[in-house]
Formats: C-alpha cells, structure tokens, sequence
C-alpha cells in the first residue's frame, strides 16, 4: 500500500479469486469452470472472423447479443424481452459491481446471504453499503425471512447459492421478488443451467428484478469474460450509467463473437450440463461413501465435509489433494473449517479426485 492510496480505501479487503497455478497441470476443481471446451462454433467464429475486425472499436451498444439474448429467452420463458432488457459486460462479477454502485452505495441497505459469493461482501465495503446478511440453518439452508422483509436498498441472492449449491425453488424466490416492490431484487443465477429453477419467467410481472447471467459456468466461457443481466427497462438503463461512466467498451469484439456462437448451439451447452449434472451425482455418491457429507448441489460443484473431514481437517485435506495435483477450493472461514467446494470435473478426473481422497482419508 502507497502512502497515496486514499484513507476510504484502507481497510478494503479485495475478493480473493480461486487459484490458478502456472507451476504444473493439476485437475482443476477449484473455480467451477467447465471441464468441457465450447463448441464447435466458437471455435469457428475466432478462427474465421473477428481478429481480422480487431483495429476497430467495438459496438459499445452491443445489439446483436442482447438481440439474440432477449430471443433466446423469449422462447424459452413466453417473455416479450427486447434489447433494452438486457445488459452485458465483462463478466457478471462487473454487473454486480455495477449494482452496488446504482442501487446500494453510501449507506443503502442491502441484504444478501451469510454463506455467499464472497463478492457480495467486497462490493459492500468498496461502495460503502450498509450490509446485513440472513442466516443460513446447521444444513446450510438459507432462511429467507430477512428476505421478506422491506426497507432495503437491495436484496441478493444467488440461486443457487456458492459455495453451498443449494438452490430455492420458485415459489420462494417470487415470493421475495414481491416482498418490497421498492427493493431491487438481483438473483445471480450463476449456475442455474445445471438444473435450477430460473426466475427469468418472472420478469414480466416485476420490474424489481434483476437477473444475472455468466457465459463462464455453463457456457464453457470464463476466459472470454462475459456476462449479462435481464431487467426492466429503467433498471438496465441504471446500469447502463454506471458502465458508460467507466468504460463504454467493456465487452470486446472476440467475447461478443463467441456469445453469439454459443447462443447459435443451445444443444450442444444443454448436452454438457446434462453431463456435469449425472458426474455431480456420481460423485455425491461416492463422497458420501467415503464419510462425507454432501449438500444437495443444483450447481457444477459439490459443497462436502463435515464431521467426515474433521480428520485431518478440511485444510490439511485440501493442501494433500494439491500436493497430489488436484486443486479444489478451500474457505477457511469457522463455520466452512472442514468444508470443501469441489467442481464437477469429466468422469475420469472425479475418479482421480475420488482415489486420492480415499488415500488420504485412510480409506483405500
Ligand atoms: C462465477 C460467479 C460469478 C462471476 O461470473 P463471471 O461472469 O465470471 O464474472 C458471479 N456470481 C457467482 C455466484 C459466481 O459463482
């Protein structure tokens, strides 16, 4: 820290990214990418087009992806979304800071879970919001009573919830959606293609909410950063101010090209996620025959531990399995001590996965 950094940002705690170790090839659990590449398609699009179209700037307006966005889920949910619905930047983490700033900073109340993505609780301090959390029951479960309640600023819930897995069925989230009509309601739907309930039929009946998407998880896309929001008119125009007060180019020509791809071949994303969803079972199985316990996952990872890691302990347990190149992801945090977030690699990887912490545990 320089002697120039401003007092306000003193005390700012950064998120802390899952590793991405550059030492040797490990079998990467640990920031729930896919384990499968992107299609055909992408492939095709960044071989054949856009480099050649880089010298220029992109469309800062971004129409042709938002067009094929607000398509793809007017057919899927019976929406009317037009472009002026949907939001895009550089990955859906920049859309949440993005919120913050509009709607929850210098003291706006916002509420999000006490187990959660670990931004939620960086954005809050950044933008100085004034944060509580609802707690979350001994199985993990968040209790959405807070969530009813009205007089906040902004309310977020990822559904399903990190590092948990959990998700909360519709009925619950609507519920919430229509608790405070003067509250922005941001459902971070991360990892709702791996067999959650999207709220996004729900748009049409609250301007409210706000429904955030990333093309890292299920479309195989994290390195392109690319990520988007649903929402009322007003509320995406919100965003839109922020983004354009910071950096009107924000989603770059290659990651528009290979959005585009990836909506021109649903089949092939809603294939993988069918996969990563019967390799999540698998492994649930096998983690529990190993003494763990396993918390009902909608996600591409598994939440496991518990009594079962006590010893050696979720930490020395997950230093073992690095050591043996494979990296899952660690929190440290008391109440998640002896807990694991594990992502749902190929078949072949939980295999290795599953044979080492055999070992480790004594168990082989
Ligand atoms: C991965 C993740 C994001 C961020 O996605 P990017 O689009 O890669 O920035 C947002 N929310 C949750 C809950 C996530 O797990």
């Amino acid at each position: 820290m320089s002697k120039f950094l401003r007092a306000g940002l003193r005390g700012l705690t950064a998120y802390t990214p899952g590793e991405q170790p550059q030492d040797k090839k490990y079998i990467k659990l640990n920031t729930n990418e896919s384990p499968y590449p992107p299609g055909p398609q992408v492939l095709a699009a960044i071989r054949e087009g856009e480099l050649a179209e880089l010298r220029l700037y992109p469309d800062p307006r971004m129409q042709r992806l938002k067009k094929a966005l607000a398509a793809a889920f007017n057919r899927d949910f019976g929406l009317a979304l037009g472009v002026e619905n949907v939001f895009l930047s550089n990955g859906s983490d920049d859309i949440l800071n993005f919120a913050f700033a509009a709607f929850a900073a210098e003291g706006g109340r916002v509420l999000y879970p006490e187990i959660s993505y670990g931004f939620y609780e960086v954005y809050a301090e950044y933008h100085k919001a004034a944060a509580a959390t609802a707690p979350l029951d001994p199985d993990f479960r968040i209790d959405t009573a807070p969530f009813l309640e009205k007089g906040y600023a902004l309310k977020i819930l990822a559904n399903p919830n990190a590092p948990t897995g959990i998700a909360l069925p519709l009925a619950e989230v609507e519920a919430i959606a229509a608790s405070d009509l003067d509250a922005v309601f941001l459902v971070d739907e991360a990892y709702v293609d791996f067999g959650a309930e999207s709220a996004a039929g729900l748009l049409d009946r609250f301007e409210n909410l706000l429904i955030c998407r990333t093309f890292s998880k299920s479309s195989s896309l994290a390195g392109a950063r690319l990520g988007y929001a649903l929402g009322s008119v007003e509320l995406i125009a919100d965003l839109a101010l922020i983004q354009y007060s910071t950096n009107p180019y924000s989603v770059n020509r290659m990651s528009e090209a290979v959005g585009l791809a990836v909506l021109a071949e649903p089949e092939y994303y809603k294939e993988n996620a069918r996969r990563i969803m019967a390799t999540r079972e698998q492994t649930a199985q096998d983690l529990r025959e190993l003494g763990l316990r396993v918390l009902p996952s909608g996600a591409n990872f598994l939440f496991a531990g518990g009594d079962g890691l006590a010893d050696p302990g979720g930490k020395a347990v997950y230093e073992a399995l690095k050591e043996r190149g494979v990296l899952v992801r660690y929190f440290g945090k008391p109440r998640l001590a002896n807990w694991l977030r594990i992502s749902i690699g190929t078949p072949e990887e939980m295999a290795v996965l599953i044979r080492e912490l055999k070992d480790i545990l004594g168990k082989a």
